[in-house]
């Protein structure tokens, strides 16, 4: 979502005459857009600023902004701890960003602008338009959660839900066709959880598929208990839609899931996995685990392992549990690091070997890929196919933004090798 935020803020500041730069040496406004997810987050930003400071010993100060979700946490604590910092914006008010940075110029008094106005800013970025022009693009449909998962920040840093007008996010889609973007991944904290009048995601990624140019869709990240049958049955009906369902699961234990204040079962899961098997047998599933939370004992671990070898995840996040300040789950007592490392070590063998099992098996099949652009390295080009997975193969620049047929000639865990297949050499049936 901070890649779509990032984009979003450079089409804002475009208005007031900023350019993005690739040299940060010769940049008169910095802005770090950061997030608030992964360990040490705060640290990192300080880190990073301490590093700007260096750049520009020498030289006249940038305008440091700091946008996201890490701005909105810590707000006013980071003016006082980090003098080098002029403005700290949360995520829903970065549509202010243009008059903040023009008070800023009068005044050159601090600004903390955290405030959720998330409608307003939806507003405001609807009148600009976006400017991306990767073939892969994100599009944001929904913002913000109700859910309050005890580990979780995103309730306190990006608001209650909120989703975008049905009919804003279709011209959104148009704009971005137009541009060039062939494949479009709808976001959201709970992605699935979008709802506008009567109109759900399904209706949405329906509504998008008739957009000529669009070659697939994706969405992420959605909730379990957001998965309605509507969506569901899509998989079924849109010749778009990608199958590959990221679904974070984060433990496969009840008891750790009611811990979590996760609401929802492991036979909710269960439903939702055989129910879209049943619909399409080729539908792969990815997720999110947390290990070693609080109260996880070894038969909870025992839960997730099972539940991990009954799915097969074919590409998955998983993380040992690190509190973040602020949330229901910061003060509870931790499991030992020893045995925290064990259980992730353990997992993370099973997720990989899943997922290695699949490159395997494509190992010498034609798969489809969208070609995204060209490796820097060695003049190959990369792409993804239906699952996510990166491709690296041989092709031509007219290729670019096209769906191709590659035959795979080589694997590792994370990425295939191939080669392109001519339409000639493909055989009909
Ligand atoms: S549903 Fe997702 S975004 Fe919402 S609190 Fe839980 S983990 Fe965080």
């Amino acid at each position: 979502m901070n890649e779509y935020d990032t984009n979003r803020i450079f089409d804002t500041v475009k208005e007031i005459g900023f350019n993005k730069t690739s040299n940060i040496e010769e940049a008169n406004c910095y802005l770090l857009n950061t997030c608030h997810i992964r360990d040490k987050a705060k640290e990192k930003v300080y880190h990073e600023i301490g590093r700007v400071r260096e750049v520009f010993k020498s030289k006249k100060k940038p305008i440091v902004i700091v946008a996201g979700c890490v701005a909105q946490a810590e707000n006013d604590q980071m003016l006082k701890r980090e003098p080098y910092i002029d403005i700290v914006i949360g995520p829903q008010s970065y549509h202010k960003i243009n008059k903040k940075i023009e008070d800023f110029l009068k005044k050159q008094s601090k600004i903390d602008e955290t405030e959720f106005d998330t409608i307003l800013k939806f507003d405001y970025l609807n009148k600009i338009e976006n400017s991306s022009n990767k073939i892969s693009s994100f599009l944001t449909i929904q913002e913000g959660c109700d859910k309050f998962c005890n580990f979780c920040v995103v309730p306190y840093t990006r608001g209650p839900e909120y989703s975008r007008p049905f009919n804003e996010i279709i011209e959104e889609a148009k704009i971005l066709a137009s541009n060039g973007v062939r494949e479009i991944t709808l976001l959201g904290q709970n992605v699935n959880a979008y709802k506008n009048n009567n109109y759900k995601l399904s209706n949405l990624i329906l509504e998008i598929e008739k957009i000529p140019e669009i070659e697939r869709i994706r969405y992420t990240t959605s909730h379990p208990r957001d998965m309605t049958d509507d969506l569901l049955e899509i998989y079924g009906v849109s010749k778009k839609l990608m199958p590959l369902v990221h679904l974070p699961v984060q433990s496969g234990s009840d008891k750790v899931l009611k811990l979590m204040n996760r609401k929802h079962t492991i036979k909710d899961y269960h439903v939702i996995y055989d129910k879209l098997k049943e619909i399409n047998p080729l539908i792969q599933f990815s997720s999110d685990f947390i290990i070693a939370y609080p109260g996880e004992d070894e038969d909870d671990f025992k839960e997730t392992l099972k539940l991990i070898n009954k799915i097969k995840f074919i590409n998955s996040f998983s993380f040992i549990f690190s509190p973040r300040p602020g949330t229901a789950a910061s003060e509870l007592k931790l499991i030992e690091k020893k045995i925290s490392l064990q259980r992730l070590q353990i997992i993370q063998k099973e997720l990989f070997n899943h997922q290695i099992n699949m490159n395997k098996s494509l190992e010498n099949k034609i798969i489809e890929v969208l070609v995204e652009n060209k490796t820097k390295k060695n003049s190959k080009y990369f792409g993804r196919t239906e699952y996510m997975t990166p491709v690296i193969f041989n092709a031509s620049h007219k290729d670019m933004g096209k769906v191709i047929k590659v035959k795979v000639t080589n694997y590792n865990q994370n990425t295939l090798f191939g080669e392109k297949v001519e339409k000639s050499k493909l055989r009909v049936a």
